[in-house]
C-alpha cells in the first residue's frame, strides 16, 4: 500500500491521508478499503447516537463479523431486515436485538439463518433495553440525590416525643 494513497473516510466523506509523515490524523482502517478518520469512527461506533437504517444495517454486520467472528450471507439478512421493517420493527431495534440475543445471551449465530431468529425474540430484547434503561435512569436519580444531600446543608430534625393526650381537667375551658 503507498503511503501517498487518498482515500475517503466512510463517514464524512472528506479526503484522509494515509501518509503519517504529512498528515497528523489518526485513521482507522475496518477492513480493506474502508477508511474512517479516528473521531468520526467513535462517532460512527457510538450506539447510542442517531443513526440511519443503512448504518444500523451496517453495524449488524460489524457486530456479525468482528464481535461474533462469523461470516453472513449480505441478501439474506437485508432481505430479513426489510421484511422485520415491514412488521413494524425498526432497524434499530433489530441491531439491539441482535446485540441481546447474540452478546448478552451468548446464542449462537447461524450463518445460514442469518436473522431468522430475530423475530422471535425482539419483544424480549425489547424489554431488556428498556429495563436496562430504567436501571441507569434509577442509578442516574440515586446520585443525583446523593450529591444533593451530599451538598445540602445538613437539617437536624429534633423530633419532639408526641404529646399525651391530655386528661381532662376540671378548668374551665375559655
Ligand atoms: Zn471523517
Amino acid at each position: 500500500m503507498s503511503t501517498n494513497k487518498i482515500v475517503k473516510c466512510r463517514v464524512c466523506g472528506k479526503p484522509l491521508s494515509l501518509n503519517p509523515e504529512t498528515e497528523n490524523i489518526e485513521w482507522i482502517l475496518r477492513s480493506k478499503g474502508y477508511y474512517y478518520h479516528k473521531g468520526c469512527w467513535d462517532e460512527y461506533m457510538d450506539i447510542y447516537a442517531d443513526k440511519t437504517d443503512e448504518e444500523w444495517l451496517d453495524l449488524i454486520f460489524y457486530l456479525i463479523t468482528h464481535s461474533l467472528h462469523s461470516t453472513y450471507n449480505f441478501q439474506q439478512i437485508k432481505r430479513q431486515c426489510e421484511n422485520m421493517v415491514r412488521e413494524g420493527k425498526t432497524m434499530k431495534g433489530i441491531y439491539f436485538a441482535c446485540r441481546w440475543i447474540f452478546l448478552i445471551e451468548k446464542k449462537t449465530f447461524e450463518p445460514k439463518y442469518g436473522l431468522g431468529l430475530i423475530p422471535y425474540v425482539y419483544e424480549d430484547a425489547c424489554n431488556y433495553w428498556v429495563e436496562q434503561e430504567k436501571k441507569k435512569e434509577n442509578l442516574q436519580k440515586q446520585i443525583e440525590m446523593k450529591k444533593k444531600l451530599e451538598t445540602a446543608p445538613a437539617e437536624v430534625v429534633i423530633q419532639s416525643k408526641p404529646k399525651k393526650a391530655k386528661k381532662p381537667t376540671a378548668e374551665p375551658v375559655i
